[in-house]
């Protein structure tokens, strides 16, 4: 496994046969949700195709209050987590190697940014869309792996590469989850045990909405919400049933609707989704 932090480096590397390299891009932290997208990358790649790994903590995709000083970099499980997975190359650039000092061009999706993550993370998505640009045309993937955990992440990655014609297809991969139903996310290790017990209402609201489908968003949110106040230490951010392609809300409830929430326990703010109708 190659383990490389510079674009220099990058340029002189071969991409696996065919240049199938195929490309999963993180901000480490590593955990079985991320080795799930790499197990899709491997499937994708092929045996003699590349699997690459990005790690990298964005600053651009960071408020100001937010986690980026804290936020977890355990560089050697990171390492081990990849080379267990059979990741071919690990690219690990540090800031300054990404963004010049005096960077001024950003990449902005304009639609499906406006909603849910986005009202509540304003330039957020503005800093993912920079980034992950700039990862397409370092890297030159013929595939990139997200994960459906960030829904909205996910449509807009979508909508970049068809608006700028990026030649890479994006492949999504299916929410890993702890046994209790919560999303596995780096985040999840900020949680107190309280706040870690209580968690799992997110997953549990979810799924009661989705096995007693309700004709109405309202009365559906209504109780999605009463479930999740439920637990004490719970504060809802959003919730809200939009279009899964358009991520515009939606009065009733159709085939291929979306509840999506965003919850925090103390300071940290967990999101998940699932597909009603
Ligand atoms: P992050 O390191 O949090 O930026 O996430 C990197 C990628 O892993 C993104 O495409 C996420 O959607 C995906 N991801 C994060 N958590 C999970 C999970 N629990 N299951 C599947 N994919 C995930």
């Amino acid at each position: 496994m190659k383990i490389i932090s510079t674009a220099v480096e990058l340029r002189g590397q071969s991409r696996g046969e065919g240049n199938r390299r195929v490309l999963v891009p993180t901000m480490g932290a590593l955990h079985a949700g991320h080795v799930s997208l790499i197990r899709l990358a491997r499937q994708y790649a092929g045996a003699e195709g590349e699997v690459a790994v990005s790690i990298f903590v964005n600053p651009l995709q960071f408020g100001p209050d937010s986690d980026f000083t804290h936020y977890p970099r355990p560089e050697a499980a990171d390492e081990e987590t990849c080379r267990a997975a059979g990741v071919d190359l690990i690219f690990r650039p540090l800031p300054n190697e990404i963004f010049a000092d005096d960077h001024s061009t950003y990449v902005e999706e304009t639609t499906l940014s406006e909603g849910l993550c986005g009202s509540s993370r304003p330039g957020h998505f503005r800093g993912v869309c920079t980034v992950v640009t700039k990862l397409f045309h370092l890297l030159a993937p013929v595939a990139a792996v997200f994960g459906e955990k960030d829904f909205q992440q996910l449509a807009i990655i979508r909508r970049l590469v068809r608006d700028l014609d990026f030649p890479i297809e994006i492949i999504a991969g299916p929410t890993v989850r702890e046994p209790d139903g919560l999303a596995l996310s780096s985040r999840n290790q900020y949680l107190s045990a309280e706040e870690r017990a209580q968690a799992p209402i997110i997953r549990a609201a979810l799924l009661r909405a989705a096995q007693s489908p309700e004709e109405s968003a309202r009365k559906t949110l209504a109780s999605v919400r009463e479930q999740i106040e439920s637990a004490p230490l719970a504060r809802i951010d959003y919730a809200e049933i939009v279009g899964a392609d358009d991520l515009q809300p939606r009065p009733t409830i159709e085939p291929r609707s979306l509840l999506a929430v965003a919850v925090f326990f103390g300071k940290t703010r967990l999101i998940d989704n699932i597909l009603l109708g």
